[in-house]
């Protein structure tokens, strides 16, 4: 959607651009980052993430489907972040 400006789920040329994405709770609203726990304990995660990348989001105004984006590419250590890579052909 980011690239063809269409939805890939109902065809719509309408498409919104969601620049800055709040990521908000109870508490405090900041802009939304792609994130992981860098530390597993025992019967759940630790409360630290590290934020690796801000998102944006690009929305169908006839559907709804939303499809989130890093903005810039994201560092990859191999632990937290790993490289996948799909067959070729
Ligand atoms: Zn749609």
């Amino acid at each position: 959607m980011k690239h063809s400006l269409t939805c890939p789920k109902c065809g719509s040329k309408d498409i919104l651009h969601v620049r800055r994405l709040a990521d908000r709770d109870r508490v405090s609203t900041g802009v939304q980052h792609l994130a992981y726990f860098e530390k597993e304990i025992l019967g759940g995660l630790a409360k630290d993430t590290s934020g690796v990348g801000r998102l944006e989001a690009y929305v169908c105004s006839a559907c709804g489907l939303v499809e989130h984006y890093l903005v810039e590419p994201i560092p990859v250590d191999g632990v937290h972040v790993v490289a996948l890579r799909g067959p070729s052909g």
